[in-house]
């Protein structure tokens, strides 16, 4: 009997405990897992509201974690657990892996830039054949005009944190020597997001 095919989106919690707001990126990923194959069982966990994420239901999933700096350690940690526990493989995206990829490679595969760029559809595509992951995907940010909405429920879960946001476009052209979007998606500001 064929496998069932189970990807969880898990976002690690802050060691300050606080950022309060979405992840929009569990969304998009959430949307292109979901339209990829309908049959996937794909589920958001958020540390910050589902609490420590269990890698006891990881076995055979493909574990796909996003991480911004202050979570990295933690990110690392859930990868290894996971892998004790038989998971298909880990996926790591987010900014700092994107910019940052060899510190995550020993625990899985990174996916660098954007979701628009096709490189998870990829990563899916290789687990759902049962091929071994690469070490590294990229595709650079692009258009935005194209970029899919996850189906509505998962819209529960950004309806349980305080803080919104809508992430709308890509790079700056400012550059501030402090900020990492021009580094990671480039000084020109693309794809603005005209279906808002
Ligand atoms: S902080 Fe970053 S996003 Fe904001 S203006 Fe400066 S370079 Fe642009």
């Amino acid at each position: 009997m064929k496998k069932e095919k189970r990807v969880f989106l898990v976002y690690p919690s802050f060691p300050s405990g606080l950022f309060p707001s979405i992840s929009p990126a569990l969304l998009s990923l959430a949307a292109y897992a979901a339209q990829y194959n309908p049959n996937f069982i794909v589920r958001i966990w958020d540390e910050r509201i589902d609490g420590p994420f269990d890698p006891g239901i990881a076995k055979d999933a493909l574990v796909c974690i996003t991480a911004m700096t202050a979570q990295a350690s933690r990110t690392k940690y859930i990868a290894k657990k996971v892998k004790q526990v038989g998971a298909y493989d880990v996926v790591f995206g987010g900014i700092h892996p994107t910019a940052c990829p060899e510190e995550f490679l020993e625990y899985g595969s990174v996916v660098q830039g954007e979701i628009e760029g096709g490189s998870f559809t990829n990563v899916l595509s290789d687990y759902n054949e049962g091929r071994l992951l690469a070490k590294k995907y990229f595709t650079p940010p692009g258009s935005l005009e194209n970029l899919l909405l996850a189906p509505d429920r998962f819209y529960e879960y950004a309806a349980k944190l305080s803080d919104n946001m809508i992430s709308d476009g890509r790079g700056c052209p400012l550059g501030c020597s402090y900020c990492s979007i021009h580094i990671i998606s480039g000084k020109t500001d693309i794809g603005q997001w005209k279906k808002l």
